[in-house]
């Protein structure tokens, strides 16, 4: 039975309650975790002041970096046993999870380098003056992480969130915690003193809102659904708590017809399978240049159905889902396709290797998909890719914007200028041309505009959102 972790130390929810751990490539519960409630919230939170009070508010910068830097090191050591850890708890294959703890070395890595780069300004006023400004932390920061890469998602917010001089309690996603509780154990083990990486698990109603309620919570970093990214707006405005939402995406992957099809194609597909589609920056919307729609589609429908699904420990291209509510829902998007009378171009194999019982999805793409269908404008979180073509430049930016999101673009073109004029007009806070990152790069600043969020996470921008600043005049005549 897996506990919550808090001030360094195993400890079970007050409420004796527990939660299956359901492995999706066979559906099977394996293990159980805490099912918290607001009161171990309160624990957690109490321990992460009593850290800040007592020994983390006394600790330097160029310190927090060596021991994000340990932390590394130990992620590093216990990379095959986290990426197992998350491969089974997640049904990631073995390729995916691997990277994703590659990806969590790379963020403790990242931040701990910028600890002691972060500082403020000296600013220009009156005669006599000498005026300044100090990036300082939060205090207690909140961390509701989603369940499609709980250690990237950990490394780039908790990361940037300690080197920034915060403290963090963590609510994990009810269907992806283990990875987590494991990773705490270790930054323990590196030195991290008891209360600054606590994790409470539970579900979102739950755990997640008494954390989002908490007084005692300094700013709330969240990554998951516009519709629980808005409960917790509303939440947190009640006590004007600042936040950063990553909401994800309707990414369009824009291609015109002098662009580099061979280049294109993989990352195309990759951009849409990879995590079984369950990616934010997921590149779920295909626009093509009319002039090559047919043979692009044809040379793409060739491809996806050479794609296998299976187990995650098969290592195929696609794993399953991560739980039967997610394959329900892509499975009634797709009766929906087909209602409408939407044409499927072609699909992945679900291998027979596959139980039953797992949440396999083949992967589908589909055409002529209209642009006001829920297919182009709601987030699928699966392998399912819409294809629509445009007629020109115009065309192809009414059509990257006509939805409510705008994490990522991606823009495949020749043309040196068009490459600049579409980057500028696609709304999105990220734009690949020729590239498509999904999200890749920890080095990267990282979020939407419009419904995708606010605030940026990765990079070093990161850290500005993890502090306030505080300007200081001092009259000395
Ligand atoms: P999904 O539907 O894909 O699971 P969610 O937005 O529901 O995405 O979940 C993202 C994270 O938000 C998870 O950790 C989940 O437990 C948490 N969560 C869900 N509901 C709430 C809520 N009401 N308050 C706070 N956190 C929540």
């Amino acid at each position: 039975m897996q506990l919550n972790y808090i001030a360094n130390a195993s400890v079970r929810s007050s409420s004796g309650k527990t939660i299956p751990v359901i492995d999706p490539s066979d559906g099977q519960a394996f293990d159980e975790i805490q099912r918290s409630n607001a009161q171990d919230i309160d624990h957690a939170v109490q321990a992460a002041h009593d850290c800040m009070d007592t020994v983390w508010r006394k600790i330097t910068a160029a310190e927090r970096g060596r021991l994000l830097m340990r932390l590394a090191e130990k992620v590093e050591q216990h990379a095959d046993e986290l990426a197992m850890i998350e491969q089974r708890d997640c049904g990631k294959p073995t390729k995916q999870a691997k990277a994703d703890a590659a990806a969590l070395v790379r963020y403790f890595e990242f931040y701990a380098g910028a600890c002691d780069k972060l500082h403020g300004e000296t600013l220009p006023y009156l005669d006599g003056y000498s005026v300044m400004t100090w990036r300082e932390p939060h205090g207690v920061t909140g961390h509701i992480i989603p369940w499609n890469y709980p250690m990237q998602i950990f490394g780039r917010s908790v990361g940037g969130a300690l080197a920034a001089g915060n403290v963090c309690v963590v609510k994990p996603a009810e269907d992806a915690c283990l990875s987590l509780i494991r990773v705490a154990q270790l930054a323990a083990e590196a030195g991290f003193p008891a209360g600054a990486i606590n994790i409470v698990t539970g579900y979102g109603h739950e755990v997640g809102d008494a954390l989002a309620r908490h007084k005692g919570i300094h700013h709330i970093s969240f990554t998951g659904s516009p519709k629980i990214g808005t409960l917790i707006q509303q939440v947190a405005a009640e006590r004007h708590c600042p936040v950063t939402l990553e909401l994800g995406g309707k990414s369009p992957q824009i291609v015109f017809a002098d662009a580099d099809l061979d280049a294109a194609i993989p990352a195309v597909i990759n951009a849409i399978v990879q995590n079984a589609g369950q990616t934010c920056s997921a590149g779920s919307r295909l626009l093509v240049d009319e002039m090559i729609y047919e043979p692009l589609l044809e040379r793409l429908g060739q491809a996806f159905e050479r794609l296998r699904v299976g187990p995650a420990t098969m290592d195929l291209d696609v794993g399953p889902l991560i739980r039967q509510t997610q394959q329900q829902r892509v499975w009634d998007f797709l009766s929906d396709a087909q209602v409408a009378g939407i044409p499927m171009v072609a699909q992945g194999e679900i291998v027979d290797e596959a139980p039953d019982t797992g949440f396999y999805q083949a992967p589908t793409l589909l055409r002529d998909v209209p642009v006001m269908h829920r297919l182009a404008q709601e987030e699928v979180f699966g392998p399912v890719l819409c294809a629509m073509s445009f007629r020109d430049e115009n065309h192809a930016v009414e059509l990257a914007n006509a939805t409510q999101f705008g994490l990522v673009a991606g823009i495949w073109t020749r043309d040196g200028s068009r490459q600049f004029r579409m980057a500028k007009r696609v709304q999105s806070g990220q734009v690949f041309i020729n590239n498509y990152g999904a999200g890749g790069g920890v080095e990267l600043p990282f979020g939407g505009v419009k419904s995708s969020g606010y605030g940026r996470e990765k990079g070093f921008e990161a850290l500005y959102g993890f502090t306030t600043l505080k300007t200081v005049a001092i009259k000395h005549g």
